[in-house]
């Protein structure tokens, strides 16, 4: 199977039109997984969410679908997050909102696979971003491979005694799965913040066992302006034009 892994897409509809596009012009998807902050920060949390829902998306929850439905406090926010939770609240369908009400913290799409947002230790706000928290993860892990998201970059980390380094993935690279277990971070396709403004992704072929980490460009500069438009901070806006 083919598989598209998105995560933090954060109501960018340009972004994920842009990342599925790409990943459908290198042949057909088999199956589309997210790790889960679908909603916060952008001007498009319906229509993202009606696109994803259409393909059938295997998705976690992530800590802005939690806050957008209420089943979460924004206090831990900052007040621009925690403007941007409110605004989408507003905006969102109930239909939408009882769908992030419903969302897993933890999924398992496939025999092999975790997903989870955060980490497994805490799975709606842990940013893991070091060897110690990969090896926790690992400890915690039940499958062959994770799949994490969050922070936002993209990385992957293999299972080693002694610790488990995590690796800063780039667009266009390739790795090959062997017999340990991983963590797999997509990156973000809605809002990057390593500084390349290009929305990221990865493609997963379980048959292949391959994992293939890419960036697409899109015109950020019309989700910049629909989020000024629609009264959210301008700050959402102009990093995006920026990746950070
Ligand atoms: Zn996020």
């Amino acid at each position: 199977m083919r598989i598209a892994v998105v995560s933090d897409v954060h109501s960018n509809i340009e972004a994920l039109d842009a990342v599925l596009l790409h990943a459908e012009r290198g042949g057909a998807i088999d199956a589309l997984w997210c790790a889960g902050d679908i909603v916060g920060y952008g001007p498009d949390p319906d229509t993202v969410i009606a696109v994803l829902r259409a393909r059938s998306v295997q998705t976690v929850a992530g800590n802005h679908d939690l806050a957008a439905c209420g089943m979460m406090t924004t206090e831990e926010f900052n007040p621009v997050a925690e403007e941007a939770a409110r605004w989408t609240q507003e905006h969102l369908s109930a239909d939408s909102l009882a769908y992030l009400g419903e969302l897993p913290l933890v999924l398992k799409p496939s025999a092999g696979v975790t997903i989870v947002h955060g980490s497994l230790r805490h799975p709606e706000w842990e940013y893991l971003l070091s060897e110690e928290q990969a090896d926790a993860q690992f400890a915690l892990q039940e499958t062959q491979i994770s799949i994490v998201g969050h922070s936002h970059l993209q990385f992957w980390s293999r299972e080693r005694q002694g610790g488990s380094p995590l690796f800063a993935a780039k667009g266009g690279e390739t790795i090959e799965l062997g017999d340990g277990r991983y963590i797999l971070n997509p990156g973000s396709s809605g809002q990057p913040r390593d500084g390349d403004p290009r929305a990221g992704y990865m493609l997963y072929d379980d048959g292949a066992a391959t994992v293939t980490w890419q960036r697409v460009e899109y015109d950020a500069n019309v989700t910049c302006a629909r989020i000024i438009a629609e009264g959210l901070p301008e700050f959402l806006g102009t990093r995006l034009l920026a990746g950070r």
